[in-house]
Order: structure tokens, then C-alpha cells, then sequence
């Protein structure tokens, strides 16, 4: 199966569209008369010109050429790409919500305010934190807006200067460091122990006067909850500093236990993550940021609250605020649905949490005896394999059975991360798949390890059935294309 460039579908004079003749003033048809020459353009742009159909079957033929959850299991760690019930996009595409201004008057604009009233109760409750900003856009952006308010606690107490450090484990997600980095901490790199936890002795030599804080996922990227939170929470709390938490893997633990009462100050959730906004295509999103009482001044606003009548309205800035993070009120779309989704699960949002790492545990279990298992832990929603054994004693890559995979019709897990695992394999299944489905993929990878040893040239060239084999990943990431130029 291959499907040309839609510039290669092209056939001049081609249209999709036949619109009236348009009725403007004569001058204004012809744009010469009324701007001037460096403003007009001398050629048309080389825009593909085709018909309807043409557009429809080919985008369509893309779309089918694509893996999507909606298609099969898509067990991408670190990404819950959990099911996203259809309701949730049915509510957000209801005129009163879709269709509503971020410039109309708080009067006009009750429901869209309740709404992110009550879902800001609802991620507090969920959270154990104080207040919630909704702007942020994703969870990285989250973590940027979360340093900044650590950096404005810091700068209010007159030590922004001297606390200059954000510790960061070695298995977090890239983002935290990076973000760090954005918001012009130093990041200082604090070691795992044997369990996949933070090393405690490690942590508490690093501590001093110039430590800002810590960022910490939890459970972790390894799927593992670090038993020592209480201890690493006191000692950045006596060392001065502040507790991030990295919310990205909420979905474990929902209604079991909260990043608040673990001692975190501020927290950030992937509302495309745990309460279910497809996020295959790469947004949007909605990153929130929470934060304990000591540190709600320095939230973005607005924050929507009620008037003396008892009327939704947004209330006035801080002046400690560290302003606005993103234009309006963020990702409204996303809010709805994870406003719907967390009011469809009720109380049975800790079922879903207990079902994501009952299911994480069930695969874990079924594919132990084939791989190596790094840290051989009960694991939370999501575990990480090592595919050690099968580069060492057949030559074949954990990239290698990740693309043989594709061939049984699965996504592939996220590999090569965390970093401190070799040949990572980074499965996270969620609550929303049945036990038949976990059996045929369990089986899917246990017949590779197996091919592994019978079949490594097969592998190598995997995938083999799907409309586009092996890429060159090298050469894409080293010479992206990225411009399309019409042959001459
Ligand atoms: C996904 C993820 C992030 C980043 O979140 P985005 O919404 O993709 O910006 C950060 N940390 C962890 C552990 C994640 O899994």
C-alpha cells in the first residue's frame, strides 16, 4: 500500500469547491488597485489543486494507514493511552461549550465557569492539593508554570539568588530537566537504588542552601512507587526547598493515595492522560498545576471563584501571581472532557486506578519468565522490561521486537526509556483492556522472545505487513525532509 503526496495528486485547475462570484466592489477585485506592488505576489503558491473526493479518500486512506487506540492496543508506556469514552467528546462539542467566547461576561458565561469550578474541586479532591490553575496546556508546560511558582516562592522570601538547584532523579521523564533548565535552574542529578527508588543517602548529600527543590514522578518511570516519599519529602522540606510532583502517572493511583498527603507543594496532572482526551496526534492537552495553601498566591489567573451573590466569577489577580501562562483560560475542550469523564466514574475512578495496575501486573506476570526484569518489583500501572538477554545471546535489539510487534497488529511499548534501564521495554496496558486482549499480546511478545533465538534475521527486517517497513530512523531524525518542492 502506498499513497502518493497529495502535491502529486495535483491536476491543474482541479477544484474542490465552486464558490458564487464574489460580490465585492469592483476595485476590490483586484487587489493591484488598492495595495501596493511589494505587497502582491507574483506567483500564485503551489497549493495541490484537487477534487473532493480526491481529498477525502486520500486523507482517509492516511488515517487507515495509521495505529490509533480506537484500532488496537496501544500500550505506550508513560502515555496512558487508555480508551477515550466517545460521551466526553460528544458533551465538548456542545454549543454551549464549544461554541462560547473567551471574551463574553462572566453573566453570559455561568456553565463554563461552573464547570472549571467544579473540575478544579474535583482535581484538589483527587490531589489533596489547594487550588488549581487549568492554563496549562500539557504536562510539560505544566511543569514549567509549577518551577516558576517555586522560583516566585523562593524570589518572595528573598532567596531566589542562592537556591539555584532542582534535583531530578536519573529515571525521570526528559521533560523535568529540560523544563528546569527553561525556567534557569541547575539541574543536579540524584541516583536509584537497587528498588528503582530514589537513592535516600544520595539525596541527603546533595541538600544545602542552594536547593530550590525536587521534581519526582511517582510512581516513577519505572512504574515503581518510591516507599521512602515521607523521608525524601522531609528532607528537601528541612533542606528548604519544595516538592514537584510529576502527575503523568496519576493513573495508578487515583483514590488510593494522594500527592498531597505524600508532602508534595505542587503538582501537575495530564488531563489527556489520566482523564482521557485522545492525545495520540500530539494534543491538545491540558497540564493543570495544584498547589498547597503556602504557594496559591502565586498561581496564574485568572482562577474562576463566586461573587458575593453566589455567581461564578474570575477572580482578581495576586499581585504575587506569576501571571498568565497561556492566553485565556487553557484548553477549555480538554477541561469538558475530563470534567465529563471524571463525572461518568464517580466514585469508580479508584476502580480505575486498582484495574490499570491489576492489569499492568497480569502482563508483568506473563511475560517475566522471557526477559530480563530489572527491578523485580509488584509494579503500579505501567513495568519495565530489559530486552538484555536477547541482544546478548542472539544480537537482537529491544527496537527490533518492538517492530515485530507492529506486525501482530499492536502498537509498540515506549523503548529505550527510562534511560537507566538497558534495552528498555516500557509497557503500560491501562484499566480499559480485557483479559483476552492481554492474553493474544502477552502471547504476541512471548513468540518473539522466542523468535529471538530461532529467527533473529527476521526480526531485523520486522515490520514486514504493514504499509511502511523498517525507516531509516537515523537518517530521518539526521536529514529530516520536511519541505515539500515540486520536481522541475
Ligand atoms: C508524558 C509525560 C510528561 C510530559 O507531559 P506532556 O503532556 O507530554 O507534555 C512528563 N513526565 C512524564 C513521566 C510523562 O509520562
Amino acid at each position: 500500500m502506498t499513497e502518493a503526496l497529495i502535491f502529486e495528486l495535483s491536476a491543474p485547475g482541479r477544484k474542490g469547491v465552486s464558490l458564487p462570484e464574489a460580490d465585492l466592489p469592483t476595485p476590490m477585485k483586484d487587489p493591484s488597485s488598492f495595495l501596493s506592488a511589494n505587497f502582491l505576489r507574483k506567483d500564485a503558491p503551489e497549493l495541490p489543486e484537487v477534487s473532493e473526493i480526491d481529498a477525502i479518500r486520500h486523507f482517509t486512506r492516511l488515517s487507515r494507514m495509521n495505529h490509533g487506540v480506537d484500532v488496537g492496543f496501544y500500550p505506550l508506556g508513560s502515555c496512558t493511552m487508555k480508551y477515550n469514552p466517545k460521551v466526553n467528546e460528544e458533551v465538548a462539542v456542545m454549543p454551549g461549550f464549544s461554541a462560547v467566547h473567551p471574551y463574553e461576561p462572566a453573566k453570559l458565561t455561568q456553565g463554563a465557569l461552573e464547570l472549571m469550578y467544579r473540575l478544579e474541586k474535583s482535581l484538589c479532591e483527587i490531589t489533596g492539593m489547594s487550588r488549581f490553575t487549568l492554563q496549562p496546556a500539557a504536562g510539560a508546560h505544566g511543569e514549567y508554570t509549577g518551577l516558576l511558582i517555586i522560583k516566585a516562592y523562593h524570589a518572595n522570601r528573598n532567596e531566589a539568588a542562592t537556591r539555584r538547584k532542582i534535583v531530578v532523579p536519573d529515571s525521570a521523564h526528559g521533560t523535568n530537566p529540560a523544563s528546569a533548565a527553561v525556567c534557569g535552574f541547575d539541574i543536579v542529578k540524584v541516583e536509584s537504588n537497587e528498588r528503582g527508588g530514589v537513592d535516600v543517602e544520595a539525596l541527603r548529600k546533595l541538600m544545602g542552601p542552594d536547593i530550590a527543590g525536587l521534581m519526582l514522578t511517582n510512581p516513577n518511570t519505572l512504574g515503581l512507587f518510591d516507599e521512602n516519599i515521607a523521608e525524601i519529602a522531609d528532607i528537601i522540606h528541612q533542606a528548604g526547598g519544595l516538592l514537584y510532583y510529576d502527575g503523568a502517572n496519576t493513573n495508578a493511583i487515583m483514590g488510593i493515595s494522594r500527592p498531597g498527603d505524600m508532602g508534595f507543594d505542587v503538582v501537575h496532572l495530564n488531563l489527556h492522560k489520566t482523564f482521557a482526551t485522545p492525545h495520540g496526534g500530539g494534543g491538545p492537552g491540558a497540564g493543570p498545576v495544584g498547589v498547597k495553601e503556602h504557594l496559591v498566591p502565586f498561581l496564574p489567573y485568572p482562577l474562576v471563584g463566586k461573587d458575593a451573590q453566589d455567581n461564578y466569577c474570575f477572580e482578581e489577580p495576586n499581585p504575587l501571581s506569576i501571571g498568565k501562562v497561556k492566553a485565556f483560560y487553557g484548553n477549555f475542550g480538554v477541561l469538558v472532557k475530563a470534567f465529563a469523564y471524571i463525572l461518568t466514574q464517580g466514585h469508580e475512578l479508584k476502580e480505575v486506578s486498582e484495574l490499570a495496575v491489576l492489569n499492568a501486573n497480569y502482563v508483568l506476570a506473563r511475560l517475566k519468565p522471557y526477559f530480563d526484569l530489572p527491578y523485580d518489583r509488584i509494579c503500579m500501572h505501567e513495568f519495565v522490561l530489559s530486552g538484555k538477554r536477547q541482544k546478548k545471546n542472539y544480537g537482537v535489539s529491544t527496537l527490533d521486537m518492538a517492530k515485530r510487534l507492529l506486525d501482530f497488529g499492536y502498537h509498540a511499548p515506549t523503548v529505550y526509556f527510562p534511560l537507566i534501564v538497558d534495552e528498555a521495554m516500557m509497557i503500560e496496558p491501562t484499566e480499559t483492556e480485557s483479559i483476552e486482549t492481554l492474553d493474544e499480546f502477552s502471547e504476541a511478545l512471548i513468540r518473539i522472545a522466542k523468535e529471538a533465538e530461532t529467527n533473529p534475521e527476521g526480526l531485523h527486517a520486522a515490520p514486514t505487513t504493514t504499509p511502511v517497513s523498517r525507516l531509516d530512523e537515523v537518517g530521518a531524525a539526521r536529514n529530516p525532509v520536511l519541505k515539500w518542492t515540486a520536481a522541475k
